[in-house]
């Protein structure tokens, strides 16, 4: 049987965020998402696509010419064969992220050589805390990265919690993005140079560059 993806968009553009910020990357948008975030930026991936073979999805991806790839959403992890899609991706020799909300078990991805996950802790401001699977965190690799999206105080200070009860700076990248709303970088840069976390401090340099609306950039 084929395999197929609904596929919302495929585009190249600028990594705007991780430790890949600034790498040209091809970026596969699937269709779906199992949470809905206060903050979402990506609503129309919720239900738009097309349905595509796993073939031509991984041909559109290298034919960017990019060395790096990020599939996304959207929940990719809702859909099956994304876990072959960054197989196929990366056994063609790309650079695999795939950023994932973290409410579904990574298991799958992991295991696959030269595929970096991209893991959302969600923060109480998203709504979605609740839905946070805290044993994907025993699943990192030293690869792998985890990202706070922070839009308060208290989102920093739950945020900085986690850190230290998981010991996640110890396993893996922490990132903190502040959310485009509702927190200035400055303000939460002052936080994290003030407990000297050890976290990266993420711009999402996409919307700076292209601005904030701007769809498939
Ligand atoms: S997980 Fe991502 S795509 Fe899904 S609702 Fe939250 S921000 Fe939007």
């Amino acid at each position: 049987m084929v395999s197929t993806l609904k596929v919302c968009e495929i585009f190249t553009s600028i990594q705007g965020e991780s430790s890949y910020a600034g790498v040209p990357c091809a970026f596969i948008r699937l269709t779906g998402c199992n949470l809905r975030c206060t903050y979402c930026d990506t609503k129309y991936a919720y239900d738009e696509g097309v349905e595509l073979t796993l073939d031509e999805v991984a041909q559109k991806a290298t034919s960017t010419g990019t060395k790096l790839v990020e599939i996304t959403g959207g929940e990719p992890l809702m859909q099956q064969p994304s876990i072959a899609l960054a197989e196929r991706l990366s056994l063609d020799g790309l650079t695999v992220l795939v950023e994932t909300n973290g409410s579904l078990d990574i298991s799958p991805l992991k295991g696959i050589p030269g595929v970096t996950v991209i893991m959302d802790l969600k923060t109480p401001s998203s709504g979605m805390s609740a839905h946070n699977d805290y044993a994907n965190i025993a699943r990192l690799t030293p690869e792998d990265e985890v990202k706070f999206v922070i839009g308060s105080r208290d989102d920093y200070t739950w945020a900085a919690q986690i850190i230290r009860r998981y010991e996640i700076d110890k396993k893996c990248l922490a990132l903190m993005s502040p959310a485009e709303t509702s927190l200035t970088p400055k303000v939460l840069t002052g936080w994290i140079l003030e407990d000297k976390l050890d976290v990266r401090l993420n711009v999402q340099i996409h919307k700076y560059i292209f601005g904030p609306n701007q769809r498939g950039v």
